[in-house]
């Protein structure tokens, strides 16, 4: 199917990498096969020659991913940090890196415990636009950041950072992780990002079945770069899982807008509740970076990732957790069924208290990820578990 450059998102969610075989199937066939028959020594049959270095689902999951990244290029990994790695691992030795502070636990421990036994050095921080004039040295290559955070959901102007790196040196590469939102709700790419990452495990794929990496840009050199490390490194989805993912894609816009409206009701309610101490969530006209959301995010949709305090410190929060009947206790987010956690004790228990309490992740800190559920049925799961447990 050939996607035209004025064709909307739901239509590119559907068609875009969506090719017909042979035999007309309108679905794509999964192909297993790791090698590919040649006529002659170096000329195979078709584009692919061995499923490591490239392969029909993948190719068509990347083709889909770049399309609703507003990208050129699409490359998918085994896993978000299996892309994290790859881009970490294009630095040149003696590289320097600028993070935002509350980044992801599994890139704070890439930076930290593997990229520098490499010779690339990173330093964090929490005011990152303020702050870049005074971190970016000579060998500054990399910046790092992800909007809304996790799990405090602060956002970050895109394009204020994009203007700022690029005016103090445009070979600075900036690197977004929009995870949170998917491309459905930003496109990271249009306000200057290099690169733009996901973990597909989360609304990409979103049916929690899969674990799954991808990234779009539109550098030619940057993709010709990284896609030779993705082939060196070999990790790759396998040719199921970049179907599966490619299949959940194809709803993307539905169940993110879906969950959206869903976390807007919570949110609403968790604002006026006595029970509560406060509530993160950036699709709230009260949000600290609304006017940013505004701009940035879709309709001004603050997606599915709500966080709030509730009263009654740690034990409220672990009554709160385990009093819920249709919101399930487990890390990981973005798919089809609401799920929550304590980050201070679970997906953040690693990070010391005083760092973690430093970023706003406090022991009452309960973090919920908006499912597509029937509205009033989770609201009314909220109210019963706050009733119970504060
Ligand atoms: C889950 C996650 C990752 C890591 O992805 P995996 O697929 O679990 O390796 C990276 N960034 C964010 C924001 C995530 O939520």
């Amino acid at each position: 199917m050939t996607i035209l450059p004025t064709d909307r998102f739901a239509t590119k969610a559907i068609h875009a990498g969506a090719h017909v075989d042979v035999h007309g199937s309108v679905i794509e066939p999964i192909s297993l096969s790791t090698t590919f028959k040649q006529t002659a020594p170096a000329q195979p049959v078709g584009q692919y020659e061995y499923s490591r270095s490239q392969n029909p689902n993948r190719h068509n999951l990347e083709e889909a991913v770049a399309a609703l990244e507003n990208g050129k290029y699409g490359l998918a990994f085994s896993s978000g940090s299996a892309t994290t790695a790859v881009i970490l691992q294009s630095l040149p030795q003696g590289s320097h890196a600028i993070s935002i502070g509350d980044v992801y636990g599994g890139t704070h421990r890439y930076f930290t415990k593997v990229a520098n036994t490499h010779g690339v050095e990173t330093t964090f921080t929490n005011e990152l636009v303020e702050q870049l004039p005074n971190l970016v040295k000579d060998n500054t290559k990399l910046v790092w950041i992800e909007s809304p955070t996790n799990p405090t959901l602060k956002v970050t102007d895109i394009q204020l950072v994009a203007n700022t790196v690029k005016k103090i040196n445009p070979e600075i590469l900036l690197v977004v992780d929009n995870t949170f939102l998917s491309p459905y709700l930003s496109n990271p790419l249009t306000f200057g990002a290099d690169i733009v990452v996901h973990s597909a495990t989360k609304y990409i794929n979103g049916h929690s079945d899969v674990v799954l990496g991808v990234l779009a840009t539109n550098s030619k050199a940057l993709y010709e770069r990284l896609q030779f490390l993705q082939n060196a490194v070999g990790a790759i989805p396998s040719p199921f899982d970049a179907w599966l993912a490619h299949r959940g894609l194809k709803t993307l816009h539905l169940r993110v807008r879906q969950a959206a409206l869903n976390a807007t009701k919570i949110a609403e309610f968790l604002t006026q509740s006595d029970k509560v101490v406060s509530v993160s969530y950036p699709g709230l006209s009260t949000h600290p970076n609304y006017d940013v959301v505004k701009k940035q995010h879709r309709d001004a949709l603050g997606g599915g990732m709500i966080s709030f305090r509730i009263k009654g410190g740690a034990e409220a929060a672990a009554k709160f957790t385990s009093s819920t009947r249709l919101f399930t206790l487990a890390e990981s987010l973005g798919g089809i069924e609401s799920l929550l956690e304590v980050p201070a004790v679970m997906t953040h228990g690693g990070i010391p208290k005083d760092q973690r309490e430093a970023s706003g992740v406090y022991d009452d800190l309960i973090r919920l990820s908006v499912g597509i559920e029937d509205t009033e049925d989770l609201l009314a799961d909220i109210k019963q578990a706050l009733d119970v447990s504060v």
